[in-house]
């Protein structure tokens, strides 16, 4: 229900019980209350937010066809260590992965909605059509590890001198994963600005998920799915909290109904204010496990949000098949293959879709032996485990329609 449009005015300290230990799921409500003291920042967080609701309007009443936003990303381990490179770039990767797959509706775990869906007959799950990417070209000269075609991934360098935002990192979505004391897992900024170089803040236990892994950066139980970073880039794109500041101040979005307060864990349904609660909405405070979906509404206010900022965005950081314009895309035979080198799998991805017909992939060692044989249809994306394969460079073959394409892998592992 939509009664009013909330933004940071209310500092919540939102916070409950896990293993007895009090964890603060979010502190993005009081982290933007402090941003906003400062008055250019106030200034230029109104500016935008005015683009925004005429984005919102004009985007019902036109209904258009959304094209797919690229988004280029940075991440930042200020406390990390070189010599864990390969593990951070493909912990840096699944989280990305993750978040491609929640904001676009494509997680496995949404169809969970279908067996919940009748408790909620004014509401949808919803898709926001962007896709985030690990910029590769033209970093800023800050770092001569940070290399040309490489992932921009820092590794001990000291984002913002310490703070959440930096200027040299201006025009990228920039994830920073440090520690940020006991219990919290995460904070961003309630409408965060590419030009400020706002970061997306998480624990470094509160990134990536389970399957990977690196020391400190290990994400922990119950919040290891990856689906912190979701909830934080959420409020990053304009959305609040489902349950507003309770049952008679909302969120500001239609389609999710009023709670009177954060829900934890993997709840049943929770009747409160004349409806019930959305537990599994990724702006819940439950388990990783359990939430799985936006609302229709909430797609539409981060679209219009994302809209308003995307051309703040520097896209010649990306490859140049990742821009807004699929008329610049490659019309090849072409994959993406990542990440590269890779430790326990990595992914082949077609980037052009102009070939429908039955693919077969080849993996050769440098011996020219074939090691790998696959037949597969064209639009599967595919995920292949190292664990068959010795360490060392392969050469990647992928024949279809008349055409070949070939690549390289380094398995690290
Ligand atoms: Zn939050």
């Amino acid at each position: 229900m939509k009664k009013k449009i909330l933004f940071y005015s209310i500092l919540v300290f939102c916070s409950y019980n896990v293993f007895s230990q009090e964890i603060e799921r979010c502190a993005s409500e009081a982290f933007m209350n402090e941003k906003m003291k400062n008055a250019e920042y106030q200034k230029e967080h109104q500016e935008i937010q005015e683009l925004f609701q005429a984005n919102l309007i004009q985007n019902k009443i036109s209904r258009k066809t959304q094209n797919e936003l690229y988004i280029p990303v940075a991440v930042h381990f200020p406390t990390g260590s070189e010599t864990n490179r390969a593990c951070l770039v493909e912990l840096a990767q699944k989280q990305i992965e993750i978040l491609n797959q929640d904001f676009n509706g494509a997680n496995q775990d949404i169809s969970n909605w279908q067996t919940v869906k009748n408790n909620y007959p004014n509401s949808n799950t919803g898709a926001v059509n962007v896709k985030f990417v690990l910029a590769t070209k033209n970093h800023p000269n800050l770092d001569p590890e940070l290399l040309e075609n490489e992932p921009a991934v820092t590794i001990g360098y000291n984002f913002g001198d310490g703070g959440d935002n930096d200027l040299k990192w201006a025009g990228y979505l920039n994830f920073l994963v440090k520690p940020i004391g006991t219990g919290i897992l995460g904070y961003s900024p309630v409408g965060g600005n590419p030009l400020n170089g706002d970061a997306i803040v998480m624990n470094v236990d509160a990134f990536g998920d389970n399957t990977v892994g690196c020391g400190e950066f290990t994400a922990g139980f119950p919040f290891d799915l990856g689906r912190t970073v979701t909830h934080e880039l959420g409020h990053h794109f304009n959305l609040e909290h489902i349950w507003g500041n309770g049952c008679s101040i909302d969120d500001g979005i239609e389609d999710t109904p009023d709670a009177a307060s954060p829900s934890s864990g993997c709840p049943g349904m929770i009747p409160e204010c004349g409806s019930i609660n959305m537990t599994m909405n990724f702006m819940d405070y439950t388990n990783d496990a359990c939430m799985y979906m936006f609302s229709e509404g909430q797609t539409e206010v981060m679209r219009a949000y994302i809209e308003s900022v995307i051309s703040n965005y520097h896209n010649d950081r990306l490859d140049p098949y990742h821009t807004n314009s699929t008329q610049n895309r490659p019309e090849g035979f072409s994959f993406d293959i990542y990440p590269n080198p890779s430790l326990d799998f990595f992914n082949i991805e077609m980037i052009s879709k102009s070939n429908t017909e039955e693919i077969t992939i080849h993996l050769y060692d440098t011996r020219g032996r074939l090691v790998y044989n696959r037949k597969s249809s064209v639009y599967t994306n595919h995920k292949i485990q190292t664990d068959i394969f010795n360490k060392g460079f392969y050469i990647i073959k992928i024949f279809g329609g008349g055409n070949q394409f070939v690549g390289k892998i380094l398995i690290a592992k």
